[in-house]
């Protein structure tokens, strides 16, 4: 009721006005357009009534007419209808009219103030009577470079429609001098195809992994590109989309529902008190004519500009009637011959004036009619929120969002979605899980591990949810240079298919040019994975180790020649020809004792350092003994240092202390998982050790490189000594907690750390790098790392093996000198194999001498031999008389007998 009541009283003022106004002096205004001007209508008379009914100076008339877009002829047609219609015009003012230099010259020739309210291509020189309140092509390409600077995008493509789109872009194509010398950071330009089908331009882009494109096209053209993109998953939280048309924030971007980020700018803040005034008094306009609200974020470029344009024209106009200096605007002939008005005066006067109350902000002109000040703002379209301004008097751009308020933008993103987090199997950062028996697991519960926990914990503190998928190529991420991309994790964040990527991921300097990486969470070296000697090469005769078989032949050779020869020179001297009977002074022979089997018993003793009981006389065979004794003791003591040495061999150092004795030698292989940094340090190192190492890896064959960690430790387990893999510090740490045989050969190559990767310039960055020093603080970090290089472990560490297996400790073992006992066992059992021999066959000599049967003699022999009491024995065995009767009892007496009769001739030694 009270706006219909406000509706009338409004109109009834007007009329009134109007009327009254009628005898003053009245001016019209040509307005020209091409397309239907709802919004511009409503300006246009809304405008004009205020002016008619308030400053009451001049009375403003208008001469509306409407044209195609694409016939020019028509345009300049009307346009001289309009100059030589009624009694003229003062000025014309064209909204998105076709041909505009034909107007432009027209209105030039005829000195009529000529308005544009859109975007023209530089030009040199333009005619004094022409205003464009669109911003200066110059000063708006550099706005636009401006804006497209802040963003901070390493790389991007230009998308555009039209040709003039190029022109706009050409400041935004000169910031590829930034990144110059960048082969990842380039700027590409596409043009959209005819027709409303993009796709395959966009999967072009996908395919070239860039996610931030500059769309430059028509504004009824952006949203369906977007759903496009969308398809080709070109529209998630990694996205980044700057539009440059300059309505782009008019559009619905709510049924997209996307957390790409979507950046646009504005000429005008709708948002402001004045705005909302105007606004107010257009829409009272409207709604008596139409009944349709205009809103603030429905409000064209075009429709500000041409409130701007009236505005400034009808203030003008008054301003320049109260100094008492008239405007003409007498009938003009486009064909007549041209008659004298005062337009420039008129025009010079305009660009002196600095319009007030403008809904564009600032407006100033050049010489030629060009807006030289003007602002921009930086807009983004899904949250409806001014993040810059851009103000051209002097050249710079304003954030309007601190960084706090960017990041808490960015986690806000995050959080309203389900965050793809890339990763690859490797123990222990991500392994399968073994579900239960007759259960499948899905989505995350299908993995754990480090990263798993790592990731859990960032979540929480952020708030985001959040799902694990293995990269396609189960890479880290390398640039492809014949590919002309990235591979493994790097990959799958630079084409949008994740947010975060986290593994045993090394932040290197050449991912860090084309992704974005976290705080570190682990710090690591490059190092070298060995195995021990090989143990199960334990040998039972390792005693035999001191000397090559070759020694062992030759000395027990050795010892047989020399107990020939002494024997003979014992022959042969006469100092080992002895007299049997001491007391008699002249005997008849002379006996030696130096039989071949006293020669092999002199010799066998020295070399086993016994000594022996009887030893040579003669000088000769003395001095022979000698040599041998010398021998001797040189053999023993050197097989005694020896053996110390050679059963202890497992305990002693490895010949390998680190990277220089790798790069030394050729015997013993070595490589690195391919693909990853650690081969990247080997290939782009100035190191020469390092540049060695890596000319001899890559020469090897077979290739020494593996496609995973797990592949080269099994590598160094299978070939014993013979390979050595160089692998990260962290991942040796924990090969070797239960792998026994494993070690790591000297210090780390270099330094480094692994961190979470996101790609470039993500706004939830900052929110990861606080949540890992959070984690850092509060020892989680530490937990998680012994959790899972410790406590999780299925195999018992190394530690506790050590403690119960006692072959690890410094005695020697069993197993070491077992041969000794062997060999003992062996002489003993043949030792009594010859006593039983030498037994047998005295039994049968006995059997003989005696006339017993071998029976007889046997059982005889056999009892005396178990009785330990007698230790004398007869030289004829005494044959009882039991072994005819057989009894008992005559057997113990011819026993004891037996004993008496050896008892007696031990005590009587003599007989
Ligand atoms: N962590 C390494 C990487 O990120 C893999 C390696 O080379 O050991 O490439």
């Amino acid at each position: 009721m009270k706006i219909v009541l406000q509706n009338v009283l409004w109109l009834l003022v007007s009329v009134a006005y109007q009327y009254f106004c009628l005898a003053n002096e009245s001016t019209t205004i040509g307005v020209i357009f091409s397309e239907e001007i709802n919004q511009s209508a409503v300006v246009l008379k809304s405008t004009i009534h205020k002016k008619n009914t308030f400053d009451h100076i001049v009375y403003f008339r208008t001469n509306v007419k409407q044209v195609s877009k694409y016939d020019s002829f028509e345009a300049s047609k009307t346009l001289c209808t309009i100059l030589e219609e009624d009694d003229g015009v003062a000025a014309v003012i064209s909204l998105n009219s076709p041909t505009i230099a034909l107007l432009e010259s027209t209105c030039a020739q005829f000195e009529v103030p000529f308005f544009m309210t859109s975007w023209k291509a530089p030009t040199t020189r333009q005619a004094e009577t022409v205003f464009n309140f669109f911003p200066k092509a110059e000063l708006f390409s550099q706005a636009l470079a401006e804006v497209v600077r802040s963003l901070q995008w390493s790389s991007f493509v230009i998308v555009y429609e039209h040709e003039e789109g190029l022109v706009r872009m050409q400041d935004i194509l000169k910031l590829q001098d930034i990144s110059h010398d960048s082969k990842h950071n380039n700027i590409r330009v596409k043009q959209l195809g005819p027709g409303d089908d993009h796709r395959s331009l966009l999967k072009e882009i996908k395919n070239a992994s860039e996610t931030n494109i500059i769309l430059d096209c028509e504004t009824e053209h952006i949203i369906p590109i977007l759903k496009q993109a969308k398809d080709q998953n070109l529209l998630n939280i990694n996205n980044n989309y700057f539009l440059t048309s300059l309505d782009a924030h008019t559009l619905n971007y709510t049924e997209l529902r996307t957390a790409a980020n979507i950046t646009t700018i504005r000429l005008f803040n709708y948002n402001t008190e004045d705005f909302n005034n105007i606004l107010e008094r257009w829409n009272l306009l409207n709604s008596y004519d139409k009944m349709i609200s205009l809103e603030g974020h429905q409000i064209k470029t075009e429709t500000v500009l041409f409130h701007d344009a009236l505005l400034h024209l009808t203030t003008s106009i008054n301003e320049l009637l109260k100094t008492e200096k008239s405007i003409t605007s007498n009938p003009i002939n486009c064909f007549g011959s041209t008659t004298s008005r005062n337009g420039y005066t008129f025009a010079s006067y305009m660009k002196e004036r600095k319009p007030l109350l403008t809904l564009s902000g600032p407006i100033e002109f050049d010489n030629y009619g060009n807006r030289i000040d003007f602002n921009i703002h930086v807009v983004d379209v899904i949250e409806n929120q001014i993040l810059a301004d851009w103000y051209a008097s002097n050249s710079s751009l304003v954030l309007r969002r601190n960084s706090n308020e960017r990041e808490f933008a960015a986690v806000t993103n995050l959080q309203k979605i389900v965050v793809n987090v890339t990763s690859r199997l490797g123990d222990p950062y991500l392994m399968k899980r073994t579900p239960e028996e007759g259960k499948t697991l899905y989505g995350n519960d299908r993995y754990e591990g480090y990263s798993m926990d790592l990731i859990q914990e960032v979540a929480n503190i952020i708030g985001f949810r959040f799902e694990f998928h293995l990269t396609k190529d189960g890479q880290y991420g390398k640039w492809d240079e014949s590919q002309k991309k990235w591979t493994g994790l790097v990959a799958d964040l630079l084409e949008g298919r994740a947010q975060l990527a986290i593994c045993d991921l090394t932040i290197t300097h050449q991912r860090r040019e084309a992704v974005d990486f976290s705080t570190p969470f682990m710090s690591l070296g490059i190092s070298i994975l060995y195995k021990e000697e090989a143990e199960e090469d334990i040998n039972m005769f390792a005693f035999l180790d001191p000397f090559s078989m070759s020694i062992w032949i030759y000395t027990a050779t050795l010892y047989l020649v020399i107990s020939v020869v002494l024997y003979f020179i014992s022959r042969m001297t006469p100092g080992d020809w002895e007299n049997p009977h001491p007391c008699d002074e002249n005997p008849e022979e002379l006996e030696n004792i130096w039989g071949i089997k006293n020669c092999l018993w002199l010799t066998l003793g020295s070399i086993m350092t016994q000594g022996c009981d009887i030893l040579p006389k003669g000088i000769s065979s003395r001095m022979a003994v000698s040599m041998w004794w010398f021998f001797s003791l040189i053999v023993t003591s050197s097989y005694t240092a020896n053996l110390a040495a050679f059963l202890t061999k497992d305990r002693m150092e490895s010949s390998i202390k680190g990277a220089e004795d790798l790069a030394k030698q050729t015997k013993i292989k070595y490589g690195a998982l391919d693909g990853g940094s650690t081969m990247s340090f080997f290939r782009d190192s100035n190191v020469s050790t390092y540049k060695r190492m890596w000319i001899n890896m890559e020469s090897t064959r077979p290739s020494v490189f593996e496609k995973h960690n797990n592949d080269g430790v099994k590598r160094v387990q299978a070939q014993k000594g013979n390979y050595a893999f160089l692998m990260e510090s962290t991942q040796i740490e924990y090969e070797i907690e239960t792998k026994c045989d494993l070690k790591q050969v000297g210090g780390s190559l270099d330094s480094k750390s692994f961190g979470i990767a996101m790609p470039m310039n993500s706004g939830y960055r900052t929110a990861i790098n606080k949540a890992i020093l959070k984690l850092q603080e509060n020892g989680k970090l530490k937990e998680l790392k012994e959790t899972w290089w410790k406590k999780k472990r299925k195999e018992p560490s190394c530690e506790t093996v050590e403690a119960k297996d006692t072959t690890n400790s410094p005695e020697l073992a069993l197993a070491n000198v077992g041969g000794v006992f062997f060999v003992l066992g062996i002489g003993i059992a043949i030792a009594v194999t010859v006593a039983i021999c030498e037994f047998l066959w005295n039994v049968r000599s006995v059997s003989v001498e005696e006339h017993l049967t071998y029976w007889e003699a046997l059982k005889v022999e056999f009892k005396f031999a178990c009785n330990v009491w007698i230790t004398k024995k007869r030289i004829k065995p005494v044959i009882a008389e039991s072994s005819s009767s057989g009894s008992n009892k005559n057997d113990n007496k011819s026993m004891i007998h037996s004993i008496f009769q050896s008892a007696g001739s031990l005590l009587n030694l003599n007989n």
